[in-house]
This record gives structure tokens, C-alpha cells and sequence, in this order.
């Protein structure tokens, strides 16, 4: 083992576990005592400016600045107390995690006195020096700038020394630059539109929130081995690296304890956690060796990404802490698995009906039945989008690339959902529905029960699985906004609810019975979606062929799968739906396709470098080693030796090869980025980085996998799997 390799293997074997103060407290008492709760603010706001506030946050209106002064100041008050000395708005760019800038409270009066100030003006918008975040074109001339805005659907909170306030990202003109801001407006639509079509059935629902419940996938490693793999530094992912004799085939860690280190970093994370807040609930290990999973309980939808995206910063903070690095991404490890970060979505009312919880009794699940089957057809018609809106350069290496899951959207039902549509299609209006005394429309056919109780009836092949009252959207990447995917869905959810509305009040209107307009509706749709369900085996081959005769997205390139998001289907829907205009799309995609290239340039430039300076030399040096064996053998064996030395002779010959194929394909790699780095278009310039330089990471990795088998343990300098997967 080389020096350096083993010092840092030694370090990270024999590193103690970091202690934790356990709190005094109960964790229902901490929990989100460094936020600025409606209960807090009712200790340093006055009452009649709290119920101007609650009520604009409930309806959705805007905030007038004195309104925004005098909560600025109880803020400020509170943040103080807590030890605040800044104040940040925190937002979130389509580079993806957050952003901020800290200003301090203090000012200086004309007096000369200086105090802590934070005005109305000062929580409500900012103008962040942000020219370096990308906009895809929007922000290039020097009016279009850019600002953040308060959400005060999110409350604030107190890291450290800072009060966070989370804002909208927007342009000048209007623009969104980040997640929020459309994320925002679909949650507002799919509560119009749900809300719609939910007083067919009660007319005293007045608001349907979304619900999202992630659970988010993370590899914990070593901080010594991660500081000598420049990949992993650099990357996130490991880009060489030969499997380990022992990897997950044991399923040992899925089913094995936490151990002592990972054990008292998941704690601290958990206190510092519930006192922002964050109502984490869940903790386990997952397959992969050194791979672990946390979940909190779902909350709206908003709230819930503010949260991922805090968990995701803290989780790196606390780590740190711990003498771990925290991997987020999808796929840091090939050969082992990957991580994702499971959203758990569902709509509910007011009245707090679960709107995806079949009935307590077969019978009252119209209701349910109309809601399902709305996500079946949105789900179908825009199955390409949402894959879209999941899809990255680093995801890929989980969905569609030589691994399973492929890359298409499907859904799975279950036998018992799926038995109560196929009789659905084939019944009559009187067979399916009947009017009960109260003249409340219920359905005749299928038994579902409450919950799916029976846990085998669930499929972790599929990418969009119901799972008894919500969907479980299981192809979001573990280092992904969950912005992206759930404005998607709401938005494509929310568009199919107004059209399905205009359909029955269309036959509402020609005199049709409304059970038997609802029931109309309902079977056509039944009918038209059912393409897009699919409850076999999603990783397999047979699934393939399917899915591509049945007419479901089937693209695998990355770049070439963001075309979904500038389709005149898209475009239609989402501005149907006022959540992003055609200029948004254009933009967000055009950054997409600039995110995928930089990405591959990193890990081409940075494998480009490992092989030269790393890999190469050490082979090198292994071989004149074996050479010179070779030579002296000969000297004193004479002809003799050509038996004795047979295999050091093969191991030269394989080095020779691999080298001298790597040092090939490193150039050509180095070629093909100059003719890509010319393209203009970013579409046609992510296409060559998929196209051409992909495929040469993959084949010099291959042959870098090959030497690290064939070359002395003692020569081989960088971490090895073994070491980095199975040392905590
Ligand atoms: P599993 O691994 O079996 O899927 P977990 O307990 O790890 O289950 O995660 C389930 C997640 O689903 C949790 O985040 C939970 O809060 C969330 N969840 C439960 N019910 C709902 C619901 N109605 N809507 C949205 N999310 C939900
Ligand atoms: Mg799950």
C-alpha cells in the first residue's frame, strides 16, 4: 500500500466517534425553537398586525410594506434573542441547492449611535449581487436584474448567528430565476383546480393543499479517505475505481445497525433539525454499504422543499463536524446502489379529506376514483415532461444509463386499484354509481380498502408507484430540488382538473345527470390513460420494447429529454396553468443543457488529470519494476527464465495496453471537447458532451478499473473501493 494511501486508511480506521450532547430536552420541546412560528409571533407582534398577516398568507395576498415593517421589527426581536447579529435572504437558483448573502442588523444613526435596524423594506425584497447566477438568457441585458422577494408562506428561522429569510428568486421583468417562485404558483393552481372539482362532491371545501413527504438517500464517507480521491472531491462521484470483492450482495448493511460514528451524526443532525423545524422522523440504513436514508413527516408542499434544502446544507455542516463527507449524489459509487430522494405526494381539503385515501367503504369512493384517474391521464399525456423535470447529468447515472431503472415514466396501481378500474370500464352508468339517501353519489363496483395493508403489493421497480394514499414519485435525485418535479406534477395534475371540469360542465350544461356526467368522463379517461400503468418488473428488458410500442417516452439522453420541456404541449400547459411563461421554459432549459455540459467538462477535465498524473505514472513504474525482473532474470537464468517470468511478462503486456489506450483516449477526449466547446447552440454543445465525451469517461475508467487489478497494492495511490465503501 502506498504511504499515503495507508496514512489516510489508518486515520480514518482509527477516527473515535464524535460525542453529542444529548439536550436537556424532549425533542417535542426543541422542535422549532429557532423558528419564527405563528405562536412565537404572537409574543413580539401585535395581535390586530398578526391577523392582517395570517390572513394574507392564508388567501394568498399581497403584503403591504407597513404591514411588512412592523412584522420586520418583531422579527428582528426575536432573531436577536437568539443571538442573530445578520439577517439573509435564502433562496434557490437553478444551479440547484441555495443561495445567500448576509447583511448585518447594525446601522449607524445620523447621530453617529449605531443600533440594530431591519425595516419592512429590508425583509421584503433585496437585490442580491447574483449577475453569476444563471438565467438562461433572461437577465443578459443590464436592466433585467434580478431580486429576491419574502415568502411569508414559509416562516423564517435562525441559523447560527443569521436570520433566514426563505424568498422568491425573480427578475425585473418578471421572470422566475429559481424553484420557488414557480413551485409557489402551482401549488396555487392545483388549489383552485382541485378545489373546483371537489365541489361536485362537498360544497364546503374551500382550499386543497399539496402534500410532499421526501425521503432523502445519502452515502456518509470518511473525511480523510474522501480529502484523497480528487473525484470525489471534485465531482461528487467516484470516476474510477473497480468493484469491490465484497460489495452489496449480501444485503448485510440494509438489515445491520447503525453504526457508532454514523449513529451520533444522524442525532445531531435530527436536534439541529427539529429546532428548524424540520419534523424528521425516519432513519435507517440503506443497500449500498455506507449509504443511509432520513425522512421527516410530509408537510405542504413549499414547506417541505424548504426543508429538504435546509436538511440537505445542514446535513453537510454536521458532517463536517463528524470527520464525514456527506455524498449527495445519485450515483457516487458505480456497481452499488444509488441514491434517490422519494416524493411522497398527495392533495388533501380543508376539511382534511386525504383526496388520494380511498373511502372507508367502497362506496364513497367517487370522490377518490375522480382524483386518481385525473393523475392517470396527466401522468400519460405528459409523461416525457415529468421525466424532464427529474432528469440531470448525475440522476442519469440511476435512471436510463447501463443500470436499471430505464429511464420511462410509468405507474403502478396495485391489483386491487387496478381490478376497481377494469370493472369501471366496463360498467354502465347505473352499474357504477348509485345516489344514497342523502342523494350523495357513490360507487357501486370495487372493494378498496382504507389503506393497502398487504405491503408485498408494492413495486420498487416503478418510478411513480401508488402507495394506499399517496404516489411515490421515486425517480427524483438524491441531490435534486424537489421544486423541479413537484411544480411539474401540480401543474400537469392542476391542467388536467380543468379540463376534466369542462368536460363534465360541458354535459352538465346539454341537461346530463351530474352522476352520469362525472361517470362519462371518468371512463374515457380510464380508457385513454391506461397506457401509462404498468405494474411488471420496471427494470426489465421486456419492459422496454413495451413501453416504446406503447408510445411513452423512451429517450435516454439527457439533453435530448429536456426538449420536454419547450414542446408545444408544454408550453401550453404551463401557461394554461400561469406557471411558467414560454421565455421561462426557453430559459430554464437553455440552463439545463449549460448545467449538463459543465458538468461532463468537471468530470472530463478531472479524469483527464487523475490518469496523467496519478494513474499512468504509478503503472508506469510497476511495469519497469516487472521489466527489470524480467532483465535480471534473464542474466541469470538465461533462456531458462522466458518460463519463469511468464506472467510478469503478460502483467507488462496488459499495462502497455491500457496505458497507451488510456493516453490515446485521453487526447481524443481532449479533442472532441474542442470541437464541442465551439457549438453555440447549448442544446447541440450538450449533445456532443453526451454524444462524444461520455462515452470516453466510461471506456478510460474501464481500462483504469483494469490496472488497479493488475498493479501492486503497495504502488496503487488513490482509496479503493474496499476502503471507501466499507471503513467508518
Ligand atoms: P417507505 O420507505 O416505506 O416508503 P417511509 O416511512 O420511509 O416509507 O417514508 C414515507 C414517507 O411518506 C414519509 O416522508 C411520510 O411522511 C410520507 N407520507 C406519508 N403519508 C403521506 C401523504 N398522505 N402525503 C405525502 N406524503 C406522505
Ligand atoms: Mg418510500
Amino acid at each position: 500500500m502506498s504511504k499515503l494511501r495507508f496514512k489516510v486508511l489508518k486515520e480514518a480506521s482509527l477516527r473515535e466517534a464524535v460525542k453529542v450532547e444529548k439536550p436537556s430536552k424532549l425533542p417535542s420541546e426543541l422542535f422549532e425553537s429557532q423558528v419564527f412560528t405563528r405562536d412565537t409571533m404572537r409574543k413580539y407582534i401585535d395581535a390586530d398586525v398578526l391577523e392582517s398577516l395570517f390572513e394574507a398568507i392564508d388567501k394568498g395576498k399581497p403584503i403591504g410594506r407597513e404591514l411588512a415593517s412592523a412584522v420586520a421589527n418583531g422579527m428582528k426581536k426575536w432573531a436577536v434573542e437568539l443571538g442573530a447579529t445578520h439577517y439573509t435572504h435564502w433562496f434557490q437558483p437553478l444551479t440547484g441547492g441555495t443561495a445567500e448573502k448576509h447583511d448585518a442588523f447594525i446601522n449607524k444613526e445620523p447621530n453617529g449611535k449605531a443600533l440594530e435596524e431591519f425595516t419592512g423594506k429590508l425583509l421584503y425584497q433585496q437585490e442580491p449581487d447574483a449577475s453569476s447566477f444563471p438565467s438562461g438568457g433572461i437577465r443578459n441585458t443590464f436592466e433585467a436584474r434580478g431580486y429576491t422577494a419574502w415568502d411569508p408562506s414559509s416562516p423564517v428561522f435562525v441559523v447560527g448567528d443569521t436570520l433566514c429569510i426563505p424568498t422568491v428568486f425573480v427578475a425585473y421583468t418578471g421572470e422566475a430565476l429559481d424553484y420557488k417562485a414557480p413551485l409557489l404558483r402551482s401549488i396555487s393552481v392545483i388549489n383552485k383546480a382541485a378545489t373546483d372539482v371537489c365541489k361536485y362532491f362537498d360544497r364546503n371545501v374551500s382550499r386543497v393543499y399539496s402534500y410532499l413527504g421526501w425521503e432523502q438517500e445519502y452515502f456518509l464517507v470518511d473525511e480523510a479517505l474522501y480529502a484523497a480521491r480528487p473525484d470525489l472531491m471534485l465531482t461528487g462521484r467516484t470516476l474510477m475505481g473497480h468493484t469491490s470483492a465484497k460489495n452489496q450482495q449480501l444485503e448485510d448493511h440494509y438489515f445491520g445497525s447503525i453504526p457508532e460514528r454514523v449513529l451520533n451524526f444522524m442525532t445531531e443532525l435530527e436536534i439541529e433539525a427539529l429546532k428548524l423545524g424540520i419534523p424528521v422522523k425516519t432513519r435507517h440504513n440503506e443497500v449500498a454499504p455506507n449509504q443511509f436514508e432520513l425522512a421527516p413527516i410530509y408537510e405542504e408542499c413549499n414547506l417541505a422543499n424548504d426543508h429538504n434544502l435546509l436538511l440537505m446544507s445542514l446535513m453537510e455542516k454536521i458532517a463536517r463536524k463528524h470527520h464525514f463527507r456527506v455524498l449527495l449524489h445519485e450515483k457516487p459509487f458505480a456497481g452499488v446502489n444509488g441514491s434517490g430522494k422519494h416524493n411522497n405526494w398527495s392533495i388533501g381539503t380543508n376539511t382534511g379529506v386525504n383526496l388520494l385515501s380511498p373511502g372507508k367503504n367502497a362506496a364513497a369512493n367517487l370522490q377518490f376514483v375522480t382524483f386518481l384517474v385525473n393523475i392517470l391521464m396527466a401522468v400519460h399525456k405528459h409523461n416525457a415532461l415529468l421525466k424532464a423535470s427529474i432528469s440531470s447529468a448525475s440522476n442519469a447515472h440511476r435512471l436510463g444509463a447501463n443500470e436499471a431503472p430505464p429511464a420511462i415514466v410509468s405507474v403502478f396501481l396495485g391489483t386491487q386499484i387496478t381490478e376497481t378500474l377494469d370493472k369501471l370500464e366496463k360498467a354502465t352508468t347505473d352499474e357504477a354509481i348509485f345516489l344514497n339517501a342523502k342523494k350523495e353519489m357513490k360507487l357501486n363496483v370495487g372493494n378498496i380498502p382504507e389503506i393497502l395493508l398487504d405491503n408485498t403489493d408494492r413495486n420498487r421497480t416503478s418510478p411513480f408507484a401508488f402507495t394506499g394514499n399517496r404516489f411515490e414519485f421515486r425517480a427524483v435525485g438524491s441531490s435534486a430540488n424537489c421544486g423541479a418535479a413537484m411544480l411539474a406534477l401540480n401543474a400537469v395534475v392542476a391542467n388536467q382538473l380543468i379540463t376534466f371540469k369542462k368536460e363534465v360542465d360541458a354535459m352538465l350544461n346539454k341537461g346530463e345527470a351530474k352522476e352520469s356526467a362525472l361517470f362519462t368522463v371518468i371512463k374515457k379517461y380510464i380508457k385513454e390513460s391506461k397506457n401509462i400503468r404498468y405494474d411488471g418488473n420496471g427494470y426489465s428488458d421486456e419492459w422496454k420494447s413495451k413501453a416504446e410500442k406503447r408510445g411513452l417516452d423512451c429517450e435516454t439522453s439527457v439533453p435530448k429529454i429536456f426538449d420536454a420541456y419547450i414542446t408545444p404541449e408544454t408550453i401550453k400547459m404551463f401557461s394554461n396553468t400561469h406557471v411558467l411563461t414560454k421565455k421561462e421554459l426557453e430559459s430554464r432549459c437553455e440552463v439545463k443543457w449549460e448545467t449538463y455540459t459543465k458538468k461532463i467538462q468537471i468530470e472530463a477535465r478531472v479524469l483527464g488529470d487523475l490518469v496523467v498524473n496519478h494513474i499512468v505514472p504509478v503503472a508506469n513504474r510497476y511495469q519497469s519494476f516487472l521489466l527489470d525482473n524480467v532483465v535480471k532474470m534473464r542474466e541469470v537464468f538465461g533462456k531458462e527464465s522466458e518460463n519463469l517470468t511468464e506472467q510478469d511478462r503478460s502483467i507488462i503486456r496488459q499495462i502497455a495496453e491500457h496505458t497507451s489506450t488510456i493516453i490515446a483516449k485521453v487526447d481524443e477526449m481532449v479533442e472532441a471537447r474542442k470541437v464541442a466547446n465551439k457549438i453555440d447552440s447549448e442544446r447541440e454543445k450538450a449533445i456532443a458532451y453526451h454524444d462524444k465525451i461520455v462515452p470516453l469517461l466510461d471506456e478510460i475508467r474501464t481500462h483504469v478499473d483494469k490496472l488497479e487489478l493488475v498493479v501492486d497494492d503497495e504502488m496503487w495511490a488513490l482509496p479503493k473501493y474496499r476502503e471507501l465503501l466499507f471503513i467508518r
